[in-house]
């Protein structure tokens, strides 16, 4: 007897309604590839361009000593760790790459997840229950909202970088007998502003919370060769826990937690993501510490990439771009936004600096508030000179044509 299926209507059908809906905003978008390697010109689509949207602030993605030594940890140790870290995948090399992180922050100790995304996540979920407070700036990352949420502590949104707004939370929930932690990005990567550090630390201080701040697009990049915001800002010793990606600046992919010996020792304990996947292969820990020895020896590639921010932002601001300062944040980093305003000018936008050979990234609603879209761009160590002016050239035309710059 022939078995027939019955006919089954597909389940799935509504993500299709959505993308569809999407498609009518003109806010889908398919996934540019990438051919060649990430560097400030490369292929994507089969297109050369002048690359504007990396977050590879120091060009160490492609740097010969961290390749060197990705090979060589693969021929010593394999390509995989085999385990999650608390079985059997904790191997030398990651706790090499823990101590010299903390080294390098001068920290007790250093915790290195699979990315920044599940640090953080792993980390607030962790040390936070149902009965404690986040307070949180208005724009921290997605990473450290789901950790927020996945903690199932009330979260107390401040606006952006208002210490007023902060103190107010920390004030209302002064008598509950919970914890509080107050959190913040050290920088912020739509706008490319600072987090309100000192300020927020003063607070932390006041009220007795926890203070911890998400460094990943500060790693790198502030700070005595690349420290972070901490040094940057001179907040040495008053904030509880860092967090910082070794998938920006750093070049290679992960992230890391650095506090006190016992946080350490808790989240190695507690944290899930750490609990239950499995650790950095070796050749990712082998191409981080590379990366921590560039750093310290590589300064002058901290000094370019800011050279290289100080001219960009200049001619964009001369060619009279909106690049914040107003409503929006001023960037005081290598990111800098174009803002636009309409989501689907700002798309159009990008799609035309593409097509002349610009890859720069649009964003829009609801990464970015209603009516500030923008094309985000972002300046590494390895743009030359000609590559950047070549950029503006190809802005401002676009720009005139579709009347975003006027005449
Ligand atoms: C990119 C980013 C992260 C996530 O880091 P990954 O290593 O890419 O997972 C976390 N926080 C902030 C502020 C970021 O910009």
């Amino acid at each position: 007897m022939p078995t027939s299926t019955p006919t089954r209507t597909n389940p799935l059908s509504f993500l299709t309604d959505q993308l569809n809906h999407l498609k009518a905003k003109g806010t889908h978008f398919r996934l540019r590839v990438l051919e060649d390697e990430q560097a400030p010109g490369c292929t994507f689509d089969g297109k050369q361009v002048i690359n504007l949207a990396s977050n590879n602030y120091l060009g160490l993605t492609t740097h010969p000593k961290l390749r060197a030594a990705a090979m060589e940890a693969t021929r010593r140790y394999g390509v995989g760790s085999g385990a999650v870290r608390t079985i059997a995948g904790t191997m030398k090399i990651h706790m090499q790459l823990e101590e010299q992180i903390a080294c390098f922050k001068n920290a007790e100790a250093c915790v290195v997840f699979q990315s920044g995304f599940a640090a953080n996540a792993g980390t607030v979920s962790a040390i936070l229950g149902k009965d404690d407070f986040i307070i949180s700036d208005e724009l921290n990352h997605a990473s450290i909202i789901d950790g927020a949420r996945l903690s199932r502590a009330r979260i107390l949104v401040f606006r952006h970088k208002d210490l007023a707004h902060a103190e107010e939370h920390l004030a209302s929930v002064k008598s509950q007998p919970g914890r509080k932690l107050v959190i913040t990005d050290g920088v912020f990567s739509m706008d490319g502003d600072t987090g309100a550090l000192p300020g927020l630390c003063d607070l932390a201080e006041k009220y007795g919370a926890i203070m911890m701040v998400d460094d990943a697009h500060a790693s790198g990049v502030l700070g005595r060769n690349g420290r972070g915001s901490i040094d940057h800002f001179k907040v040495h010793g008053r904030v509880d826990v860092q967090v910082g990606t070794l998938s920006k600046a750093i070049g290679v992919l992960g992230g890391y937690v650095c506090g006190s010996r016992d946080l350490i020792d808790f989240l190695y304990h507690r944290a899930r993501p750490f609990l239950f996947s499995t650790s950095h292969p070796p050749s990712v820990a082998a191409a981080c510490i590379a990366a921590f020895d560039v750093l310290e020896k590589e300064p002058e590639r901290i000094e370019k990439l800011w050279e290289n921010t100080r001219f960009f932002k200049k001619e964009l601001g001369n060619l009279g771009f909106n690049i914040g300062g107003v409503n929006t944040p001023a960037s005081e980093t290598p990111i800098t936004p174009i803002i636009i305003g309409d989501g689907k000018l700002t798309m159009e936008f990008s799609r035309e600096l593409f097509k002349e050979g610009v890859l720069g990234t649009g964003i829009a609603f609801p990464t970015v508030p209603e009516g500030k879209a923008r094309v985000r761009t972002i300046m590494t160590a390895t743009h030359t000179r000609e590559q950047l002016e070549q950029a503006l050239d190809v802005l401002k035309k676009v720009g005139k044509r579709m009347g975003i710059l006027q005449n």
